[in-house]
């Protein structure tokens, strides 16, 4: 019989979706006539931008034509859009990042878990706890034992300072799944001073930078000086543009960012993962590129800003509704999640149930973020209106 990989067996036997999922179909069969309002999982329920929409259907129109069809593209994805990219959210903001240091993919979740790839296995990482599972699983999948967890605690304002000792590898999300918070220029200077001086890499999740309504707070690693020599960053059109079925993400990763052999011969990680990809990955799909690129135009940005604006005001919605109550959370400001502390000390499990079975509200445990994320829920805004109002209504109730 053909051995497995066992790093598996060490994961959660389930996936915290699946688990969620289980519970609620339970509870419906047994209430068919509940009608639950969803605030759990992280996906987006309004349509695509216009813009989008109008591109991929002239997309699908050269698609029939022998003379404008495409085939397979380029791993890296195509110029036009890495185009668009460098410009449209780097170089218009004062950064200078270019067009061949991007990496289009299909989506933020596999570029976070498939990255660890490129780096030996005696890396130690550092993952805040609570966190997004992609990046603590695709470790242990990897057989990664060397793991530091850093506390994120209201006491440290979900935001803990880099560890003592020495790690490699840094993952660090901004606006935060699940916290919702958000990390500042202050700290992620902090960050990379430290990923400096030990010669680590930070990877930087800025899947829902899109959301940052306060001013000061970095929408891009690179905005700190010297992030270019020890930063990869993370960025997804899901929650930017409402992709998330869609499909399409990217990477950054500077020119002149280096790991190492282990004889000490330094080697462009750029070129690590272009070599990954051209052997592992086969390109995102034109008509989606051509999708994406179409948010890079003022008539794109104006319809994704009012998309974005959308799930801003029902995070408002929640927030408010839940300062009328009295119950404590954080986030819902800068980012689509509210990281609500349960009552009473209700664990994460007690709470979820308490509110499906009471008011028919789904939310996501925290505990199933990591241990921190204990006596934690987490909510999210991208319902649609009508059921964030009602759900607050029941909440008030
Ligand atoms: N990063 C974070 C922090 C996320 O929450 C998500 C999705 O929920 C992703 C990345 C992945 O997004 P996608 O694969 O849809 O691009």
């Amino acid at each position: 019989m053909a051995k497995i990989n066992e790093n598996y067996l060490k994961l959660p036997s389930n996936y915290l979706f699946s688990e969620i999922a289980k519970r609620v179909k339970n509870f419906q069969e047994k209430n068919p006539d509940a009608e639950i309002i969803k605030l759990g999982i992280g996906d987006v329920t309004q349509p695509l931008p216009k813009v989008c929409i109008d591109a991929m259907t002239k997309a699908v129109q050269e698609m029939g034509n022998a003379e404008t069809f495409r085939g397979y593209g380029p791993e890296q994805g195509y110029n036009f859009l890495r185009e668009k990219i460098s410009e449209w959210n780097y170089k218009k903001n004062g950064i200078d990042i270019s067009a061949d240091e991007i990496f289009i993919s299909d989506g933020s979740k596999c570029d976070c878990g498939n990255i660890q790839e490129i780096f030996s296995l005696d890396n130690k990482i550092a993952i805040f706890d609570p966190v997004y599972p992609v990046y603590l699983d695709s470790n242990i999948m990897a057989g990664r034992t060397e793991i530091i967890f850093l506390p994120c605690t209201e006491e440290n304002n979900f935001s803990p300072e880099p560890p003592n000792e020495k790690v490699d590898l840094i993952y660090l999300c901004s606006p935060n799944n699940p916290t919702g918070t958000v990390l500042n220029k202050k700290i992620l200077k902090n960050w990379i001073d430290y990923a400096k001086k030990n010669n680590s890499v930070i990877f930087f999740d800025a899947a829902y930078s899109a959301y940052i309504t306060e001013k000061n707070i970095p929408h891009s690693i690179y905005e700190i000086d010297g992030a270019k020599d020890v930063a990869i960053e993370f960025r997804s059109f899901s929650k930017t543009a409402g992709f998330t079925g869609t499909r399409c993400g990217y990477v950054v990763i500077p020119e002149n960012l280096f790991g190492t052999t282990s004889s000490g011969e330094k080697i462009l990680l750029k070129n690590l993962w272009l070599r990954r990809q051209t052997t592992k990955f086969n390109g995102t799909a034109y008509i989606i590129q051509r999708g994406a690129a179409a948010i890079y135009s003022d008539e794109g940005q104006v319809q994704i800003k009012n998309l974005i604006n959308y799930y801003l005001e029902n995070a408002r919605i929640i927030c408010e509704g839940l300062k009328e109550i009295g119950l404590k959370f954080f986030g819902g400001k800068n980012a689509p999640y509210i990281w609500l502390k349960t009552p009473e000390n209700f664990s994460s499990w007690e709470y979820f149930d308490e509110l499906l079975k009471n008011f028919n509200i789904v939310g996501t445990p925290g505990a199933g973020f990591g241990a921190c994320g204990e006596n934690y829920l987490r909510l999210t805004s991208f319902g649609n209106r009508e059921e964030t109002l009602k759900a607050v209504e029941r909440l008030k109730k």
